[in-house]
């Protein structure tokens, strides 16, 4: 898997994708199957990378990535597929408030947005907890 900073050429937004392979990137690019997450745009290029200072001592950035993830969703609860449809109902009042995470797709997550439900793309994968060992 690789990650690439990619930069929205409609909207300016920037987001991170993850693909298979850098090859990937190129394909779907060149197929227009690249959307913006934020307006919809497929006008995405690669972003250009902020200059990274390495920190003294600093550890391996996914790891330090990891890890912020992980205190994030500490106080979150996984829906998995139920994402979408849990999300909708908190924001609705017709369930109780949480924090939550889970899958969404990306036009899922837009739909959610354009109705005034607050969601963010993570930075990583989560592993299911059904599928942790
Ligand atoms: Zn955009």
């Amino acid at each position: 898997m690789i990650v690439f900073d990619l930069q929205c050429s409609d909207g300016g937004e920037t987001f991170e994708v993850w693909f298979r392979s850098s090859s990937d990137f190129d394909e779907q690019s060149a197929g227009g199957l690249i959307e913006c997450p934020f307006c919809g745009s497929i006008k995405v290029a690669k972003a250009p990378m902020a200059p990274r200072l390495p920190r003294k001592g600093a550890s391996d950035p996914l790891a330090r990535l990891a890890a912020a993830q992980a205190e994030l969703l500490k106080n979150s609860r996984w829906v998995g597929d139920q994402f979408v449809n849990t999300a909708r109902a908190i924001h609705a009042g017709e369930a109780e408030p949480e924090q939550v995470h889970g899958n969404a797709t990306i036009a899922q997550a837009k739909s959610l947005a354009e109705d005034g439900v607050p969601v963010a793309p993570l930075p990583l994968p989560v592993v299911p907890p059904s599928q942790v060992n």
